[in-house]
C-alpha cells in the first residue's frame, strides 16, 4: 500500500512539470530544422515561382539555395517562405519571394555580370544575386539595416557583393557601368543618375509610382536612350528622398 502511494506521489510531481515542460515547448515553438527549411524552400520554388511562369534555372537554383530565413528577423523565419513580403524593422520589408525571382529573372544577368542594387534591406535579393552574377553592388540608405546585411552576407561569404551605405538616387558611380540595375524601392521617376551608370545594351528593373502603387517598368538603353516597358504592377516601399534630389 505504502508502494501505491509513493508511487503516486510522484505523479503528482511528474505531471505539473510534464505540463508545464510541454506548455514552454509550444509557446516558444518547435524550432524548425534546416532540411526542414530547405523542404519549404522547395515548395516556395515549385508553387510561387515555377508555377506563375519563372523558368531561368540559374534564378530557380539562386532561390533554392539562398536560406531565406536567415535574412528575415528570427522571431518571423516559420513565415519566410511564405507568399508574401515580410517586415524587417525601419518600417522596411523582404520583398515576396515571387517578386525577387521575377525582376532577377527580368535583367537576363549571365556570370559575368556586374549589377547595382538600389535598397539593400535585408540583403537577400543582394544575396541571390550574388548566386548568379561577378559582383553586386548594392546601396543602402538606412544604415543600421545596411551595416546588419553588410555582416550577414560576409558570415554567408558572399565576398562578390558589396554594401554601401548611401543615397540610391546616387548610384554608386565610381563602380559604374553596371550591366544590369535593380531598384527594389519606389522612386516617383527614375532616377537621372540610374539612366547614367546602365552601360549601353543593359537592362534596368524599377518600380515607378505613387506610395501604394506602382508600374515594375523594365528598361533596356540603346544608342544611348532607355526603351521602357510596364511589366507589373507593385507595392514597394518609397525610395525615400531627403536630399530633393533633382531629376
Ligand atoms: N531588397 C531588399 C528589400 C528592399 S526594401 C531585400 O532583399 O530585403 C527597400 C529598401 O530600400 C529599404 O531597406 C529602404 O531603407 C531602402 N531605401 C529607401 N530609399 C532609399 C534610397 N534613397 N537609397 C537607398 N536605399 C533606399
Amino acid at each position: 500500500m505504502r508502494a501505491f502511494w509513493r508511487h503516486i506521489s510522484a505523479y503528482v510531481y511528474v505531471a505539473p512539470a510534464l505540463v508545464i515542460f510541454l506548455l514552454f515547448f509550444h509557446c516558444t515553438g518547435n524550432p524548425q530544422s534546416t532540411e526542414e527549411f530547405k523542404y519549404q524552400r522547395e515548395q516556395m520554388v515549385k508553387w510561387q515561382i515555377e508555377e506563375r511562369g519563372v523558368t531561368d534555372k540559374r534564378v530557380l537554383d539562386a532561390m533554392r539555395k539562398v536560406e531565406r530565413h536567415l535574412f528575415v528577423p528570427s522571431e518571423l523565419a516559420a513565415y519566410a517562405y511564405a507568399d508574401q513580403p515580410l517586415p524587417v524593422g525601419y518600417n522596411q520589408t523582404i520583398s515576396q519571394p515571387y517578386i525577387v525571382a521575377f525582376m532577377t529573372e527580368a535583367l537576363k544577368l549571365n556570370p559575368g555580370s556586374k549589377v547595382l542594387e538600389i535598397g539593400t534591406g535585408s540583403g537577400y535579393q543582394a544575396a541571390v544575386l550574388g548566386e548568379i552574377c561577378d559582383s553586386v553592388f548594392s546601396v543602402e540608405i538606412v544604415s543600421e539595416l545596411g551595416n546588419k546585411a553588410k555582416s550577414l552576407l560576409k558570415v554567408l561569404h558572399y565576398d562578390n557583393v558589396f554594401v554601401k551605405i548611401g543615397d540610391g538616387y546616387k548610384g554608386w558611380p565610381e563602380y559604374a557601368p553596371f550591366d544590369a540595375i535593380i531598384v527594389t524601392c519606389a522612386p516617383t521617376h527614375v532616377p537621372e543618375p540610374l539612366k547614367e551608370q546602365l552601360v549601353e545594351g543593359g537592362q534596368m528593373i524599377i518600380p515607378v509610382g505613387e506610395t501604394n502603387y506602382q508600374q515594375l517598368i523594365l528598361m533596356i538603353k540603346k544608342k544611348g536612350r532607355l526603351i521602357q516597358q510596364a511589366v507589373l504592377p507593385v507595392r514597394f516601399v518609397p525610395m525615400v528622398d531627403k536630399d530633393k534630389n533633382k531629376y
